[in-house]
């Protein structure tokens, strides 16, 4: 699932391609990828408007139109790929969604699982329909070493895994990059904020930061549908430390575990991280 590194990946890859392009009638094949408004209404609001930014928001891509907002939720398995002009569309199985642009090139977003979402903004008072009001600070651009240690005293009882996994909390981390960084900093995932000394707080945020760096300079991970801006491939999977390595030995001698954290499926080394 694209998280923060894979989301700025495609943002960049495509602020130099889109910016200043003016967006045709768009062509919905999955009207339920449009989470709003209704797929007529969304489609006639884009028509004529220009793309003057990109941003990023946690895992929200964000399109800064020259009126409005257009939004971007990739979830599980969703693509959104730059399309040069006269280049065919791919009809593969996973397309729902075609925005054109009037210059013939366009973005296609592919979505096999279907759980991806799109919405057009015109208010700031609509990105409730999103989340957006409620979602933490961006983890990477919005939060320094002092004010994550402040977050951190607010949330005292929370265990890692989930608290760093809550988009209320932080916006940004998910599954793959929760585990690279609480291993980088040798911590366990069911441990509580409440056990941490100062030091070991600067050195989670510390390990956030360069996890999330270096997935970025790879060009994030391609574990399964992640694809960039141009249809490429990550290589971050390759540089994965403990995600999906159960069984494998880590450089410490120790073998990798999968063990269950809050429902989600959690990887770490014993010998690295400690028992519990
Ligand atoms: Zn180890």
């Amino acid at each position: 699932m694209p998280e923060l590194p894979e989301v700025e990946v495609i943002r960049r890859g495509l602020r130099s391609l889109v910016r200043g392009k003016v967006f045709a009638a768009p062509r919905i094949f999955t009207p339920k990828t449009v989470a709003y408004p209704e797929p007529e209404l969304f489609a006639r609001r884009l028509t004529g408007r220009r793309v003057e930014e990109l941003g990023r928001q946690g895992k929200f891509l964000l399109f800064f139109l020259d009126r409005g907002e257009l939004v971007f939720h990739l979830r599980m398995t969703g693509r959104l790929v730059y399309l040069p002009e006269k280049a065919p569309l791919p009809h593969d199985g996973t397309l729902r969604l075609f925005l054109p642009f009037a210059d013939g090139s366009g973005l296609f977003f592919g979505d096999l699982r279907k759980f991806g979402r799109v919405w057009l903004f015109q208010q700031k008072e609509e990105r409730v329909h999103a989340g957006l009001h409620r979602l933490g600070p961006d983890i990477y651009e919005q939060v320094d070493e002092d004010q994550f240690l402040a977050l951190l005293r607010r949330r005292e009882r929370s265990r890692l895994k989930p608290l760093l996994l809550d988009q209320h909390f932080v916006a940004g981390l998910g599954n793959i990059y929760v585990d690279e960084s609480l291993f980088r900093c040798g911590l366990h995932p069911r441990k509580r904020v409440a056990e941490l000394s100062e030091e070991e707080r600067r050195k989670l945020y510390r390990a956030i930061r360069e996890t999330l760096e270096e997935g970025i300079r790879w060009g994030g991970t391609s574990t399964r549908d992640y694809r960039d801006a141009r249809g490429d491939r990550g290589r971050f999977q390759e540089r994965l430390q403990v995600y999906g390595r159960q069984g494998r030995p880590c450089r410490c001698g120790c073998t990798i575990r999968r063990i269950r954290v809050a429902g989600r499926g959690t990887y770490y080394c014993p010998g690295c991280q400690g028992k519990e």
